[in-house]
């Protein structure tokens, strides 16, 4: 297995489980089931032991491979020079696992799902750019930039919802833009966490054979998982083109004064998506955006940037469920942190965490306290 001369070199020591401040657990599966082999150290010795040959592959071996939200936190506080790689590690452990064919049913299905639909929710291709229809957003045809929305702003309904309001937004602020439709394919972001590295190349290549014969040179992704994968993984295939995230575009253009929303007296706090902050440091671009809003108040939760609490959406688990539900579950604790802030709105800006916050937000029962929106949903009705 790749890495498998470094996995030794974790003590169990356990930082990489907290926050910044060792004030509260922040690795969402440690914090959900409270035993080690669900914390960092815990899956590096689990790996290291079944390299080794010392333990079995299993259902919970798999399980508790597939968990993990490839949230980053560990990353970020895990002391040693090695931890750079902590998420590559548990990656590349279950490529292992795929490769020889032992994953859960829910990877399994995804995967399939992916492979033979081209998108999880096994919807033709034909479907995919109707969330656009009848909205002033084109088609693409050589404008500047190309919008790259992905498989949940696609067929998602509540994902359709945020990709109309963030293409109409950067439409009304004059940004040339146009969609691909049924031209677009799975950026493969979560297909390359669950560990199908042959099928994430497959759907790169497709996109980057597309956007070249396009001519397409700058993007900008809806969704913080596409942007991941094409600024960190789709280079090495080929595929180079200048990508933003919407909230990097939305900044400049309030930099610029092309974007003057009314007065807005609300009390807001931001929810910051792992693969927007910590896997790709864009931590501020957001926060710009909300304190330029005439009126708005923005309250950090106690767990925000580097220290933010995943919403446990990341590394396949919007689609497999694997880390499951309960009071427990890393979207219910979050909410309720958002909630502790007196916020009315957890400000959101990536489609997963948009769904996977509302879903607690209904679990919990404070849907009269706190609402779940995108930026550019807080936006879009106050322009002129
Ligand atoms: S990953 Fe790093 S911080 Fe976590 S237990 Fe291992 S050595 Fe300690
Ligand atoms: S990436 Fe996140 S969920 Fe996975 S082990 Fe690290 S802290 Fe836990």
């Amino acid at each position: 297995m790749k890495y498998e001369e470094i996995i030794h070199r974790c003590f169990r020591c356990g930082y990489c489980k907290f926050t910044s401040d060792y004030f509260d657990f922040n690795c969402p599966t440690y914090r959900k089931y409270r035993f080690e082999t669900y914390s960092p150290g815990g899956r590096m010795w689990l790996i290291r032991a079944w390299l080794n040959n010392e333990i079995e592959n299993s259902d919970r071996l798999q399980e508790i491979l597939f968990s993990c939200a490839t949230c980053a936190n560990c990353v970020e506080h895990c002391v040693f020079k090695f931890s750079e790689d902590l998420v590559n590690i548990f990656i590349a452990a279950r490529e292992e696992l795929v490769n020889k064919g032992i994953i859960p049913p829910e990877v399994r299905d995804y995967l399939k799902n992916v492979s033979i639909s081209g998108n999880p929710y096994k919807q033709p291709a034909s479907e995919r750019g109707r969330w656009a229809e009848g909205s002033i957003i084109q088609s693409y045809e050589g404008q500047e930039y190309l919008f790259y929305v992905g498989c949940v702003g696609s067929y998602d309904e509540r994902g359709r919802k945020i990709a109309r309001a963030v293409g109409e937004l950067l439409v009304k602020a004059g940004v040339s833009i146009g969609v691909l439709g049924e031209r677009e394919a799975c950026d493969g972001n979560e297909v390359r966490t669950l560990g199908e590295m042959g099928l994430f190349e497959f759907l790169a290549e497709q996109n980057i054979t597309l956007f070249k014969e396009l001519g397409v040179r700058k993007i900008i992704t809806l969704d913080p998982h596409a942007f991941n994968a094409f600024t960190k993984y789709y280079p090495d295939l080929g595929g180079k083109f200048q990508v933003y995230h919407y909230t990097q575009i939305l900044e400049s253009l309030f930099k610029k004064g092309a974007l003057k929303p009314s007065e807005y007296n609300v009390k807001v706090t931001y929810h910051d998506p792992c693969y927007l902050g910590r896997h790709n440091g864009e931590y501020e671009a957001p926060r710009e955006i909300l304190n330029s809003i005439p009126g708005l108040e923005l309250i950090e939760m106690e767990q925000n940037r580097e220290n933010s609490f995943c919403c446990g959406g990341g590394g396949g688990n919007f689609f497999t469920d694997i880390l499951g539900g309960g009071s427990d579950s890393p979207n219910r604790v979050r909410v309720r942190q958002a909630l502790e802030t007196g916020a009315e709105i957890i400000v959101v800006a990536c489609p997963l965490c948009a769904k996977m916050l509302e879903d607690a937000v209904k679990a919990e029962e404070i849907e009269d306290s706190l609402e779940v929106l995108d930026l550019a949903e807080i936006i879009i009705p106050r322009l002129p």
